[in-house]
């Protein structure tokens, strides 16, 4: 039998160190768990939502009127190239471990937050590589029938920060079967440490946020695109612009709404500088995407999940 804390603050639970509290609250550490914690949602006629790392989280002031379940499931095995790990395995942690077995294929994303299966539903990347170019089975729970399936890479929708988990919150996952290729110790340790530092130069890890807001969007004016690889000095990659670019350009850096900010470091970064509100923070975004769409003729959306706000599951900021 799992426990169910009630009125507990998901603030703390959050990298951006906002939002009101959950009616109830409880840990997951096994499928069973799961399962039993979902009954209890539909027992009380209640919607559930799940809590992984929660760094890409905004939870609104009144926080949720339903179940919370955090995933604790932490299990990870080893077989040659395979790795299958589940949910609740922080992502960076299972990185340098496959670093140790000598394992390639998961450098670039050493340093996201969060954890495995908050990465497999946005399939988080970066520099150029996404987790789903990895991940060859995902198994999932489904909330309504409570079945657990198995899907192949092929079946599980991955596209730039989004998967089929993400466009259905009723599938919730649980584990994943990673196929990483062979590779030196020593070799594959040095690119994760490499992209590590990386991270740490642009001092942004450590700000209250959730990484970029908005997801870069993909842009069909020949000017702009023009104007971003002249003024970058790069090509546009899939015709997507960074969305910090156009924020930028739309003069937004250091805008505050309250203790809500466009960082002057990377526009596309939201921080907390302090107390900031939900109200707050969505405030901000709203007024980035009206100034980006009146200078820069781009519609932006948002990559961060929001949590507790009137539509469920709602995935862009109220208008
Ligand atoms: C400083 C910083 C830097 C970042 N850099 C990057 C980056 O380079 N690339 C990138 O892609 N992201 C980045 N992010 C965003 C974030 O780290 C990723 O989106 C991460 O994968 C989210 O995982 P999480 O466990 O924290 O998910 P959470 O924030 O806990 O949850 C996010 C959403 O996923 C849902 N969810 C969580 N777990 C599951 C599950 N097992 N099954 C179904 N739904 C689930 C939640 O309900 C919620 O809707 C950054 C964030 C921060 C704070």
């Amino acid at each position: 039998m799992i426990a169910f804390q009630e009125h507990v603050p998901l603030a703390p639970f959050t990298s951006l160190k906002i939002g009101g509290p959950a009616r109830f609250f409880t840990t997951a550490a096994s499928v069973t768990e799961l399962r039993e914690a979902l009954l209890f949602a539909r027992e009380k006629g209640l919607p559930f939502g799940i809590l992984g790392g929660g760094s890409n989280l905004l939870v609104s002031d009144d926080g949720f009127r339903g179940v919370i379940i955090r995933l604790q499931m932490e299990g990870v095995r080893r077989s040659g190239c395979e790795i299958e790990a589940e949910a609740g395995v922080d992502l960076t942690g299972l990185i340098y471990r496959t670093a140790d077995w000598g394992l390639s294929g998961m450098e670039s994303l050493a340093g996201i937050p969060g954890l495995l299966g908050g990465a497999v539903r946005g399939n988080a990347g970066a520099y150029g590589s996404c987790i789903g170019e990895v991940a060859a089975t995902v198994f999932a729970l489904h909330a309504e029938s409570l079945a657990l399936l198995a899907l192949e890479r092929e079946d599980c929708g991955f596209s730039y920060r989004s998967s089929r988990f993400k466009l259905d919150p009723r599938l919730i996952v649980v584990s994943a079967l990673l196929v990483l290729s062979k590779g030196e110790p020593e070799a594959v340790r040095h690119k994760v440490e490499g992209t590590i530092a990386k991270r740490t130069a642009r001092h942004l890890q450590c700000e209250k946020s959730v990484g970029s807001f908005f997801m870069n969007p993909v842009v069909t004016d020949p000017e702009l695109i023009r104007r971003f690889e002249t003024d970058q000095q790069l090509r546009c990659r899939e015709s997507r612009i960074p969305a910090g670019w156009l924020i930028d350009q739309s003069g937004l850096r250091n805008t505050r709404v309250g203790a809500a900010m466009v960082s002057a470091l990377h526009a596309n970064y939201l921080i907390n500088t302090g107390e900031a509100s939900a109200d707050e923070m969505i405030r901000l975004a709203r007024l980035v995407k009206s100034r980006v769409r009146d200078a820069m003729g781009v519609q932006l959306q948002e990559e961060v999940s929001c949590l507790g706000f009137p539509a469920p599951e709602q995935q862009e900021v109220p208008r």
